[in-house]
């Protein structure tokens, strides 16, 4: 072969060897975080305006690591707050060990966030064991026992900060005290992503009640709730973690569908839902003891689904964000021994 021709050919198979190495980069996927601004293969579609429009109408799916429906048991730590305030008495041991400082607590919630975690609420821990559907990857509940003040001006901005759903187990009868949440806050925050719980009307010791004085204690206090808010209050906190049978027959016979204690325990399923146990979260514990308590988390699957709506989840204060109420509590099993009318 002459060797101008041999020249030719070569040239030439270099140049579909660098047309093949441009189209295999351009059929690449796009470097983890090197090149984030790459066009995409979208970018060699012919320009239309209105395909444009309808991507951005119907986003696409995407894969979200779940807790898959089906499990009669599994790992939700519940946190137990109190106040979330610098403690303003030194030498007041107990209020120091209730109040979790407002830096200690964001923390908290930063790490939560940046861990995987996502609060839930007992509307959607019930929802699943009822079987109605999964719960996200690291599921967690945040509880505030007592609905004081700073849990309306110190924790509930910071849970909006992080758009961070929670339970507020509220005393009905100190709704509106100097140092309790008022009507209006209870009000906007149960529009907001916290759900309201009940925890009696007085904060009383449940186990030195019987008959009527407990009654007024478990069932008065839903009703008081109920009113405020407007809906059915499902869940319920033994006042100082105190209860015992007849307690916990008095609070399944007043309509509610879970209650839980001061105990410790991460596991939780629908025949235990009486009994809950908690992570309790104490002033001045390094974040090292809160993790350790959250123990590993429940093993989760990676699913495709839609992707999310394209409106934040805290949007105007106005606004609801928790799901829709679940399906009434005679729908769940009846698994403990619930005898007789009540009281
Ligand atoms: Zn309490």
């Amino acid at each position: 072969m002459p060797r101008r021709r041999q020249v030719g050919r070569a040239a030439a198979l270099a140049l579909v060897a660098l047309s093949l190495g441009a189209l295999l980069q351009a059929l690449a996927p796009p470097a983890a975080s090197t090149f984030p601004a790459r066009p995409a293969l979208s970018a060699l579609r012919v320009a239309d305006p209105q395909q444009a429009h309808r991507d951005r109408a119907q986003p696409a799916p995407r894969m979200a690591l779940v807790v898959p429906p089906g499990r009669p048991a599994l790992r939700v730590p519940i946190l137990m707050y109190h106040y979330i305030r610098v403690n303003p008495n030194p030498s007041d041991q107990l209020g120091f060990n209730l109040s979790v400082t407002p830096i200690d607590f964001a923390s908290q919630m930063d790490w939560l966030a940046r861990n995987g975690y996502h609060p839930v609420d007992f509307d959607q821990l019930r929802g699943y064991l009822l079987g109605s559907g999964r719960l996200p990857d690291r599921p967690v509940v945040l509880t505030f026992d007592d609905g004081y003040r700073d849990l309306y001006t110190t924790a509930y901005p910071i849970l909006r900060a992080h758009h961070f759903k929670a339970v507020a187990y509220v005393v009905s009868g100190f709704v509106n005290s100097p140092v309790n949440v008022t009507a209006d806050q209870v009000l906007e925050m149960d529009a907001n992503g916290i759900q309201i719980g009940a925890h009696t009307v007085s904060h009383a010791d449940l186990t030195k009640l019987s008959g009527a004085n407990l009654w007024h204690e478990v069932f008065d206090s839903k009703i008081a709730l109920e009113a405020l808010v407007g809906h059915p209050v499902l869940d319920f906190c033994y006042p100082s973690g105190r209860f015992n049978d007849g307690v916990v027959r008095a609070v399944a016979a007043a309509g509610f569908a879970t209650a839980t204690t001061t105990q410790p325990g991460v596991v939780h399923s629908s025949s235990d839902r009486y009994l809950w146990t908690r992570v309790r979260v104490s002033g001045g514990e390094p974040l090292e003891q809160l993790i350790a308590d959250l123990g590993p988390p429940e093993p989760a699957v990676l699913v495709t689904q839609p992707a999310p709506a394209p409106t934040p989840l805290h949007g105007p204060k106005t606004s609801p964000v928790s799901l829709p109420l679940l399906p009434p509590r005679e729908a769940l099993p009846a698994t403990l021994p619930i005898e007789g009318a009540f009281p």
